[in-house]
């Protein structure tokens, strides 16, 4: 029987445990053993319930085009607990100058592919607007190499739309800045798209077309979640796997290669295994793996990660009823606010909050806001009540309020971070048995995550010569 340990119990984590249990039902010969730090699993998936609301503190749904985190739901048999946004309601908002402003019809991402409504809408500049029927005509363009998104958004339609569009749409994603990520690892698409059609509005019109032919049915909603929270999926994965096998409240201090396996020590204890998946944000990765594997180890603490908070706020239906319609509004860094994005949540997800409630949750943080983590609670419950009242006019006294810190939750992925994939896998592939999944390498969004613990699970046991195809760690 060979025995991997799995170092990280978020959903990363979690997935690669499920496919083990998975392979361990179908008879190979495989046990593993779960570490995890907190007393809870799900790492940053928590859920609660506050005054009849279904409050999220970390995510509170993943994007449906990535299949990988429904399909796990679906093989955990509550396929009919995904629900979708209600994309009918689906309106974002721009903070412009203090004032909401919509985002136009036929906004992908920040790429216009209806020209009117971008053309008629207040959120641009006349200049702008040029840029955007310009771009309509740029050649096809090989880029050299890697560049940052701001930089290649700047190219297309100048520096407004970074600031107004591509920056509060990444830091509601990453918690990052268009300046600092990678085109290449956070929109590969449209670096692609750029390289066959030159213009971005142009390539996303075909790739519409093509799925328009080739769709069957009913339209999918934007964003999928499930109807009893993002806890749903940690509950049902820690309900399938073995209890005897998993430690929570574990915290591993030391892994070391030893014998052809790998030694892991937690407190007191040791123990022998013949393989090992490092499920963790690659900064914790770094610290574990730093004396087995130093250059393996430089390169993970090489990627940044941002922090967050998150702020969840109860209203009772006066307020609901003088909130604006729509999914929530986006801040630009220009607008001088500490808040990065707010969501109406009884819009986005309207079952969450009772028909008298509304929940508007508000992030904050990212990498322009790092100290708003050492700020006391009710010192950030002041600036998003202040803020809100600016944005929304919002004066109430929330009658429920729960503010949620995530310190280095958020992955970066800068310049280069591909060619530093390669590095980490060429690394990795020198310490035997040694798997990696986290949301530091190939997404940061759940779907991402899960199909990280799996793909760990093949390179894991292709090593231990248990299967016969291997998942790098590169391949997205
Ligand atoms: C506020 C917020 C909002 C987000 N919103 C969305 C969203 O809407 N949609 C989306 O798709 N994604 C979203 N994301 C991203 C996504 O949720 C995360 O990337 C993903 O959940 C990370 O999962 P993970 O298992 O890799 O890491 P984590 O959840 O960080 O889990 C790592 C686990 O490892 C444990 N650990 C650390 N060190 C040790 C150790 N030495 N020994 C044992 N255990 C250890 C930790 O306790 C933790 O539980 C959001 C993230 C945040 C923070």
């Amino acid at each position: 029987m060979k025995r991997v340990a799995i170092i990280g119990g978020g959903i990363s984590g979690l997935s690669a445990a499920y496919a083990l249990e998975e392979k361990r039902r179908t008879g190979v010969e495989v046990e593993y053993v779960l570490y995890e730090a907190s007393p809870r699993f799900g790492g940053v998936l928590v859920t609660e319930h506050v005054d009849g609301c279904l409050i999220e503190a970390g995510p509170d749904s993943f994007l449906t085009e990535k299949p990988w985190a429904s399909d796990l739901c679906r093989k955990l048999g509550f396929g009919d607990q995904l629900i979708g946004s209600n994309d009918a309601d689906r309106k974002t908002y721009i903070v412009v100058r203090g004032k909401l402003i919509e985002m136009p019809d036929g906004l992908m991402f920040m790429v216009p592919t209806k020209l009117a409504p971008t053309l008629l809408s207040p959120l641009f500049s006349a200049q702008t607007k040029l840029r955007m029927a310009q771009e309509w005509f740029h050649p096809p363009h090989q880029a050299k190499g890697d560049e940052t998104v701001a930089a290649f958004v700047e190219r297309h339609y100048g520096p407004e739309m970074v600031d107004r569009l591509a920056d509060p749409l990444l830091s509601g994603v990453y918690g990052g800045e268009a300046s600092q990520l990678s085109v290449r690892a956070v929109l590969p698409r449209f670096a692609e798209m750029e390289a066959k059609y030159g213009s971005l509005g142009r390539a996303l019109l075909a790739a519409r077309a093509a799925m328009a032919s080739s769709a069957k049915g009913q339209p999918r909603p934007l964003f999928t979640s499930l109807k009893d929270g993002m806890q749903q999926m940690v509950d049902a994965l820690v309900g399938v796997l073995d209890a005897t096998l998993l430690n929570p409240g574990v915290v591993v201090q030391a892994v070391s290669p030893e014998a052809g396996g790998w030694v892991v020590s937690a407190g007191l204890q040791s123990d022998q295994f013949d393989a090992l998946i490092v499920a963790l944000p690659t900064h914790a990765a770094a610290r574990l793996l730093q004396r087995s594997g130093p250059e393996l180890a430089s390169e993970l603490a090489g990627i940044d990660y941002s922090s967050s908070v998150t702020v969840a706020l109860g209203f009772d239906k006066q307020v609901r009823a003088s909130l604006p319609p729509g999914f929530g509004f986006l801040v630009p860094r220009s607008e001088g606010k500490r808040m990065l994005a707010a969501t109406f949540v009884h819009n986005k997800f309207p079952h969450r909050a009772p028909d008298d409630r509304a929940i508007v949750r508000c992030f904050l943080g990212g990498a322009r806001g790092e100290q708003m983590l050492a700020l006391p609670e009710d010192e950030i419950l002041r600036i998003v009540r202040e803020e809100l009242d600016q944005i929304l006019h919002l004066k109430a006294e929330p009658l429920f309020a729960r503010v949620f810190k995530w310190k280095g939750a958020m992955a970066q992925y800068g310049v280069g971070h591909l060619e530093r994939l390669q590095r980490i896998e060429a690394l990795r592939q020198k310490l035997p048995g040694l798997a990696l999944a986290g949301n530091g390498y190939s997404g940061i969004g759940v779907p991402d995550c899960v199909r990280s613990g799996s793909s760990a699970v093949e390179t894991t046991l292709h090593a231990l010569g248990l299967v016969a195809t291997a998942t790098p760690l590169t391949s997205s």
